[in-house]
């Protein structure tokens, strides 16, 4: 088990510094080929609705920090949410997720009765992603019938997160602990880093990944991080500098990490994410789907809030949902795959394990 492990790092870290297109090929088709094998073809869509973006952390890469005092602060109603939430559904997409900022205003039993209000009327699945909340909170939501949650641990270099992450006086808290809450309290749980920050070695990426399949997480979103000139670290401050052995928070370097993870979390749900797209305007939404990913997130947001939901400077595309759809359809379509169906919850499948590790082989040799 453990040469298995120490040969599992040494082909991870391999991949994350290889450099020859010709090579990086091997690698893209065994995590399309695993990616077949294991979730099919479907291309999973989830409604992202931003429900808020007051927050009460000091997140040193997130343009939504409670210190940026340069953006107008909003909290959607619950019926402009479930507005959202009917015209996802009316496009028959399976899940919505709502996310935000940590925003105590976000009060349990308001949320848990919009999760009620969004499972009595609709079939959805019912992804919330709002941050560290205490355990009563998730308990509470999950009881209402939410069905997943989405955390990211960011990064694993527990050094590196305490500079990126100051804790709340009140309540540190670990990331990896809630996420073990939520599994046992029946989440279908998600998780994930941010590509590229300063600071962070290949190294710290290789145990990321090994930290997704310990994890055994049923979702994973990996994406570059987009500096953000309103935040500690997007504005170069010195607690930031690079290290030698720095990951580049490049297209291709998100690829690998998408690649990768799928190999090592055969059966888990990889969105193709919108910071990868934000990097590739025009083929990275394709790049993420054809190396290893099966979901994209297209987004619900009111244009009028969504413009000031800034986590990064994006531009930010104000296309109507209805058409913003229809244009990731035909983008999945030209791939020749289609849009999944039902909620596109992860799938437990026999001999997933053996593909895998059939192609691991092929590709330990080849990195
Ligand atoms: N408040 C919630 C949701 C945060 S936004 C939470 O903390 O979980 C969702 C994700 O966006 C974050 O987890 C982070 O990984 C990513 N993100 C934030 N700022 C970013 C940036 N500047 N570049 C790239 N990704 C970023």
């Amino acid at each position: 088990m453990k040469t298995n492990l120490a040969a599992d790092r040494k082909m991870i870290l391999a991949w994350l510094r290889e450099t020859s297109e010709e090579k990086l090929d091997t690698l893209w088709r065994a995590a399309d080929d695993v990616r077949r094998t294991c979730v099919g073809d479907a291309v999973h869509l989830r409604a992202l609705v931003e429900i808020s973006n007051i927050c009460v952390r000091q997140c040193a890469y997130c343009g939504l920090r409670a210190g940026n005092a340069g953006i107008e602060r909003y909290r959607m109603s619950g019926g402009e949410i479930l507005q959202c939430v009917r015209e996802a559904n009316s496009l028959g997409i399976g899940t919505v997720v709502l996310q935000g900022g940590e925003d105590y205003g976000l009060e349990r039993d308001w949320i848990a009765e919009i999760v009620r209000r969004i499972k009595g009327e609709t079939p959805m699945a019912v992804t919330l992603s709002l941050g560290e909340r205490p355990g009563r909170d998730l308990e509470a939501w999950r009881k209402a019938g939410a069905d997943r949650y989405f955390l990211r641990f960011e990064t694993s270099d527990l050094d590196l997160y305490g500079r990126i992450h100051p804790p709340r006086a009140s309540r540190p808290i670990n990331r990896i602990r809630m996420l073990r809450r939520l599994q046992a309290l029946g989440y279908q749980t998600g998780s994930g880093v941010m590509i590229g920050i300063p600071g962070q070695s290949h190294s710290s990426l290789v145990n990321d990944i090994v930290l997704f399949r310990r994890l055994d997480l049923d979702m994973i979103g990996v994406g570059p991080w987009l500096p953000h000139p309103a935040t500690p670290m997007g504005s170069g401050g010195a607690l930031f500098r690079c290290s030698s052995d720095e990951v580049p928070n490049s297209e291709t370097m998100a690829c690998k990490v998408i690649a990768l993870t799928r190999l090592f979390c055969p059966e888990a749900n990889i969105p193709s994410t919108t910071a990868l797209a934000a990097v590739n305007a025009e083929n990275g939404y394709e790049h993420g789907l054809s190396r290893g990913a099966n979901v994209i997130m297209p987004n619900f947001t009111p244009a009028k809030y969504r413009v000031k939901y800034e986590i990064y400077p994006k531009k930010v595309l104000l296309s109507h949902p209805k058409s913003s759809v229809e244009a990731i359809r035909f983008r999945i379509e030209s791939l020749g795959r289609g849009i999944g169906t039902g909620q596109g919850e992860r799938i437990r499948r026999q001999g997933c394990e053996t593909q895998r590790e059939t192609l691991l082989k092929s590709t330990r040799g080849a990195a």
